[in-house]
């Protein structure tokens, strides 16, 4: 008979997920003869509160990503701080009037996407001790509504950032258009990375990392996957 008021599940349902996650991310790496360390989980925290958070951190995971520089500010300064292990990336559209304060807080900034951001981004650094990473965000479907380089631009962009703006580039990201199966943009995105020198790959979101693992993705950005449905 079931008691009606047995403890609520020991292990956090989050923190089971993170585990499973983390196991398919290594087997995968492994499958397609990498080693997985060269594969970083991003756990993408955006929309969830500290409170959903925090288990998973207590279970050893430190790299978390973001969408909002607001947001991310307000949920992450304090546990900067106490925890100097964490590093944070920003996965989400980038406003140049917030260039400043993502340089702030962020170590990696996947959404480089055009020329007015290389141009932000080169000011806050001006200003700041600070370098995250940057990544070049590519619109590898080419849809007019997503943002990013198209690929026939980015030789070019990359140029910009370089010589103009002298900021170093490490990699390259992409989302790939929702109604197409993601591997040859996956490819696609390897291949241009490779042309250019380029060593971070972003791609892979909870749906099809494990692809993206197999043709290369040095980050993977995972969020409901592991925190669940965002409500
Ligand atoms: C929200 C988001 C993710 C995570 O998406 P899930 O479907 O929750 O895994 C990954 N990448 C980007 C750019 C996102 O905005």
């Amino acid at each position: 008979m079931q008691h009606p008021e047995l403890p609520p599940q020991r292990q956090d349902s989050a923190v089971i997920r993170w585990q499973e996650i983390r196991t398919a991310v290594n087997r995968a790496a492994e499958d397609s003869g990498r080693n997985a360390e060269n594969v970083t989980l991003i756990a993408v925290s955006k929309t969830y509160p500290m409170a959903a958070i925090v288990p998973v951190i207590a279970a050893g995971q430190r790299v978390f990503g973001e969408n909002y520089v607001q947001e991310a500010l307000e949920k992450w300064s304090g546990q900067r701080q106490t925890m100097p292990e964490l590093e944070l990336h920003m996965i989400g559209p980038l406003q140049s009037n917030k260039a400043r304060d993502a340089v702030s807080l962020f170590d990696v900034i996947h959404t480089l996407d055009r020329p007015s951001l290389a141009a932000a981004l080169a000011s806050a650094f001006s200003k700041s001790e600070r370098r995250p990473k940057l990544l070049v965000q590519v619109n590898t479907g080419e849809e007019p509504q997503k943002a990013g380089i198209a690929p026939s631009d980015l030789a070019a962009f990359l140029g910009l950032c370089r010589e103009t703006h002298g900021l170093s580039i490490a990699g390259l990201t992409c989302i790939p258009p929702a109604d197409e199966p993601p591997s040859p943009h996956f490819a696609f995105l390897r291949d241009l990375a490779k042309h250019h020198g380029l060593p971070l790959l972003s791609m892979g979101m909870s749906a099809d990392y494990e692809q993206a693992i197999m043709l290369g993705a040095t980050h993977v950005r995972i969020g409901s996957a592991i925190f669940g449905a965002r409500g």
